[in-house]
């Protein structure tokens, strides 16, 4: 029985000083880093042990996430295949772009739940087949959870100094809360995607088993990709992703009809599964009193390749650190908590903000305009490099590119990049300029949200 718990009550009481609802890599990082401080932690997840961290994902992770952030890389059973880089196709195939980067293919599970058992070594308790099922909210601010054990058939009052919602896309913790408080912010359709993968074992030896796939198609593959990702000398997961909410039919469909291109040598599929994937800029607040919101239920995703594993940890981290500094002032209130916004806006949010615009104007690029930009190099390797780890579309490249206009066919396209270049840096700036405190939010929303209505005017022209 985890410790505080009453067991005299009709509905159990416990109190701890941080309950963390939800096991993914969000939850299960933010335990990590809050665990062995002496602090009264409880993590609880709806699936059994055994089955924590498993969802359905590609499970590349760039390298520089464990680098930056001092967490252990994954090691054994944990790792199915070291990455040395992706090789990105275009529609008609014609142009391959290698992109070099290490990085990992994980047993995702595996490394999720050596996190998780750390954490528990270092203090942190765990319940797994228990869910939160509503939120306790007194006078405004957040107090813990009611949760249900089902091994133990038990329901549990939980309170606690700060919660965390971990729940990743379900957000089934945020969105219970009454709306109007600003964590309650909902998912447009179209910012997110319907992604679907297998993982399968190959009828040949894989070719390059090192380097990552990437299969960008308009036809395939609607406002996102397919990916083929090996885990092994002959496993692969392949999957794809399209945008949500624009009436482009059903993934299974895409699935079925264009595995054979894509990943011809499929020989028995192992595993299979799809989810939802956020792809926006994230909350426009993480924090509410007593609450922190991290990973997928706070959309922290990379909105141009969907990666979320590296980005959830990245949450967890400044979770834990700004939770660390209300413990020590005894302040639990959301302009304490405020230090997680400024935490995850400076080390991911300003750049997914950023490449949110990029996403944008990518999935209205029909594929002759990317296979024509790719082959003409008006974007490069280094250039992608430089958007994904920075967020920055250098002007220069779209500035050479419209020096170039007179000899090319496509003006339009490369004015409208220099376009999206130059709006990528502007929302970098409105993120440099993240309030300090709440009471300055409203303001600042309305200038980003000003911003994005003007770009995407842009956008259509
Ligand atoms: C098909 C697909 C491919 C992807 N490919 C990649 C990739 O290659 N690389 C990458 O980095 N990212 C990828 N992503 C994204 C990545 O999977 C997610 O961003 C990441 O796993 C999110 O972690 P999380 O901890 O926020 O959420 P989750 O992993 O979803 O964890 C949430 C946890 O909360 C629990 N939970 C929910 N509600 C409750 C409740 N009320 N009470 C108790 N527990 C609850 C769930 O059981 C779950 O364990 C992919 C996603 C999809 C769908």
């Amino acid at each position: 029985m985890p410790r505080g718990i009453n067991n005299s009550d009709p509905m159990k009481e416990s109190s701890y000083d941080v309950l963390i609802v939800g096991g993914g890599f969000a939850g299960s990082t933010t335990a990590w880093f809050l665990s062995n401080r002496g602090y009264r932690v409880l993590l609880i997840d709806s699936k059994p042990w055994n089955r924590i961290g498993d969802k359905p994902c590609g499970d590349a992770v760039s390298k520089d996430h464990f680098d930056d952030l001092g967490m252990p890389y994954p090691q054994g059973e944990e790792l199915e295949q070291t990455v040395q880089g992706i090789k990105i196709y275009s529609p008609d195939m014609k142009t391959v772009w290698t992109v070099k980067g290490e990085g990992f293919e994980l047993n995702a599970p595996a490394y999720n739940q050596r996190i998780l058992k750390e954490a528990l070594k270092r203090g942190v308790e765990v319940m797994d087949m228990t869910t939160a099922s509503s939120p306790i909210l007194e006078g405004g601010r957040m107090k813990g959870a009611v949760i249900f054990n089902r091994r133990t058939n038990e329901t549990i009052r939980v309170e606690a100094k700060v919660t965390v919602d971990a729940t990743g896309n379900a957000r089934s913790l945020r969105m219970k809360l009454p709306p109007g408080i600003p964590v309650t912010e909902d998912l447009d359709d179209k910012d997110a995607d319907v992604a679907y993968r297998e993982e399968a074992i190959t009828a040949e030896p894989i070719e390059d088993p090192h380097f990552l796939r990437i299969f960008v198609s308009q036809r395939a593959a609607p406002g996102g990709y397919w990916w083929y990702f090996p885990k092994g000398e002959q496993k692969v997961n392949v999957g794809l992703g399209i945008q949500g909410g624009m009436g482009y039919g059903s993934v299974h469909e895409y699935y079925r009809k264009y595995l054979g291109v894509y990943a011809p040598d499929v020989k028995e599929v192992v595993l299979r599964g799809g989810a939802l994937v956020p792809t926006r800029r994230p909350l426009t607040s993480l924090v509410w009193d007593g609450m922190v919101v991290v990973g997928d239920s706070a959309f922290t995703v990379n909105p141009v390749h969907g990666g979320g594993k590296g980005s959830a940890m990245i949450s967890g981290f400044c979770a834990a650190k700004a939770i660390m500094k209300a413990m020590e002032v005894g302040d639990f209130s959301k302009q304490t908590l405020w230090d997680m916004n400024l935490c995850y806006v400076s080390k991911y949010g300003q750049k997914q903000a950023s490449l949110e615009l990029f996403r944008k104007f990518l999935q209205k690029l029909p594929d002759e305009d990317i296979d024509f930009g790719m082959r003409k190099g008006l974007i490069k390797e280094e250039d992608l490099v430089e958007v994904s780890v920075k967020g920055t579309l250098k002007l220069s490249v779209a500035e050479k590119a419209i020096r170039l206009i007179s000899g090319l066919s496509r003006p339009s396209l490369l004015m409208k990049l220099k376009t999206v270049a130059s709006y990528m840096t502007k929302v970098k700036e409105v993120y440099n300029n993240y309030p300090t405190t709440f009471s300055e939010l409203e303001r600042w929303k309305a200038a980003l949200n000003d911003m994005y209505a003007q770009f995407d005017a842009a956008l259509d022209q």
